[in-house]
């Protein structure tokens, strides 16, 4: 009998508790609690990338209207209706978080619907008043998106409120220039907001390869974006006709709504953590090391509220390498190198490895790039472009990077990320035959390189 109450406590049901959860419990018989304290899916499910996703979905049928006349349809625009995508988004979301439930209810795992913090090394106090311990602890708490330190900001949006929105605005601004703010930038544009963008660097998309943020940029700019770089807020306040701005570009404009896509932030406060020793950095990260343990040896933290790479995937193999390694007994650190990812902007973006400014600061390279007008649009008489791009060392060949801005490139990735992350070299791309007529074809059929750097 062991002298706690579980052998696994985790915090937080999203994509990488619940993983860790229902492996812990299924796979190594282990006793495992969960706590949760708002829906089970977290982030991802409930407001991050499954809805953002089917939000993407539903803008990008606005220009297929037109593609489709153009390819002989007899087919009339009509008006996106809010309240109707909305409505079976919602159902779908409740769906997808019976799922989690269910999942982790069949793997023999006690769920708790409270906030739980920590009370020591070993024991998590909920709100309901119960008290459990635990032999070991894992934090999988996210994070939250953040708004600007400004007066008044709380009358602006954030990511987690637009799926629950009673209607679009008619117009919008987007202040910041990352993932989300782009993301929402083109979905809201797509379903026939009008959205400005303010983002404070000179380009959109910061860290990711240069030539494939100056594409995207131009095409959001060319689908009617109105974007401004070096461009923030300094006041904001409500007026009778929306929210005023005042910014430091010198305009002052009033919007029907202006959302913050100006980062996120661990949830890592008032947990008690600090209390019992774990270190937390100054943006709220829990600090943890290659097997995502804390300073305090039974707990552990992974996924968003370490703040090493945000994304779901990661957070659910951080995860199943805590599992391996506590349960298990086969330490596994967390392999955060050559993670593919994609940006769903209009056109999506699909990114591994190096970008061309970073690779051409570690050593020689060999660019090979292509842009073009894809076959499909073109067609319909549309002017989007797409672009190939293979950073390759010119020491031993090898394929350090590949971006994509293309339809579909998110797709595309995943395929490509697979040579890449087995180091494939660009001899071995060459070696493969192009699948005709793709867009992806060009990834094999560059022979001469753009620039060596
Ligand atoms: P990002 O870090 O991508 O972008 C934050 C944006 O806010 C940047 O443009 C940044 O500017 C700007 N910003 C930050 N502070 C200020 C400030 N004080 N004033 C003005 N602008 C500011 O964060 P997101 O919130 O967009 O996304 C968070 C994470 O979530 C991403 O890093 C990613 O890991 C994940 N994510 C992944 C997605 C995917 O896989 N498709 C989709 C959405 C999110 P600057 O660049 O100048 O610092």
């Amino acid at each position: 009998m062991s002298e706690f109450d579980y052998d696994l406590f985790v915090i937080g049901g999203g994509s990488g508790g619940v993983r860790a959860a229902r492996v812990a419990a299924g796979d190594y018989d282990a006793k495992v609690g969960l706590a949760e304290e708002d829906r089970y899916g977290g982030t991802c499910v409930i407001r991050g990338c499954v809805p953002k996703k089917l939000m993407v979905f539903a803008s990008g049928y606005h220009e297929m209207v037109g593609d489709a006349q153009a390819y002989g349809w007899d087919i009339k625009e009509g008006q996106f209706d809010w309240a109707s995508f909305s409505g079976t988004l919602n159902s779908e979301l409740d769906r997808l978080e019976g799922v989690y439930r269910d999942l982790l209810k069949s793997s023999g795992v006690d769920t708790f619907d409270a906030r739980a913090t920590l009370k020591d090394a070993h024991t998590v106090m909920l709100s309901t008043g119960e008290e459990k311990t635990a032999k070991h602890i894992l934090i999988a708490t996210g994070g939250r998106p953040v708004r600007l330190s400004l007066e008044n900001a709380d009358l602006g949006i954030v990511s987690d409120d637009i799926f629950h929105l009673d209607q679009l605005p008619k117009s919008i601004l987007i202040v910041g220039g990352g993932y989300i703010a782009c993301e929402f930038a083109c979905i809201l544009h797509g379903l026939g907001v009008e959205v400005s963008m303010y983002f404070r660097g000179a380009q959109i998309l910061n860290g990711f390869d240069d030539e494939a943020r100056g594409l995207i940029a131009d095409q959001m700019r060319q689908r009617g974006i109105d974007m401004h770089s070096g461009a923030n807020i300094l006041e904001m306040a409500q007026h009778d006709d929306g929210i005023w701005v005042k910014s430091s570009h010198g305009q002052e404009r009033t919007f029907s709504q202006v959302f913050f896509g100006t980062g996120r932030r661990p949830n890592s406060d008032d947990m008690g953590l600090e209390d019992i020793g774990v270190q937390i950095a100054r943006n709220g990260a829990i600090e943890v090391n290659e097997y995502s343990q804390t300073g305090v040896p039974s707990v552990y933290a992974i996924g968003d509220v370490t703040n090493r790479v945000n994304l779901t995937p990661v957070a659910i193999r951080e995860g199943m390498a805590f599992v391996k390694t506590v349960f298990g007994g086969e330490p596994t650190p967390v392999d955060h190198d050559l993670i593919p990812s994609a940006v769903f902007t209009q056109p999506e973006m699909g990114t591994v490895g190096m970008t061309e400014e970073h690779a051409a600061q570690q050593g020689p390279i060999e660019v090979y790039c292509t842009s073009f007008r894809p076959m499909q649009t073109a067609f319909a008489g549309r002017d989007d472009r797409v672009m190939m791009k293979l950073v390759v060392s010119s020491e031993d060949r090898r394929v350090l990077g590949c971006h994509i801005v293309a339809p579909q490139a998110g797709e595309m990735i995943q395929m490509a990320g697979i040579a890449v992350k087995m180091g494939a070299t660009k001899e071995q791309f060459d070696a493969t035959c192009a699948v005709h007529p793709t867009m992806a074809e060009e990834l094999v059929t560059m022979r001469t390189p753009t620039r060596t750097t």
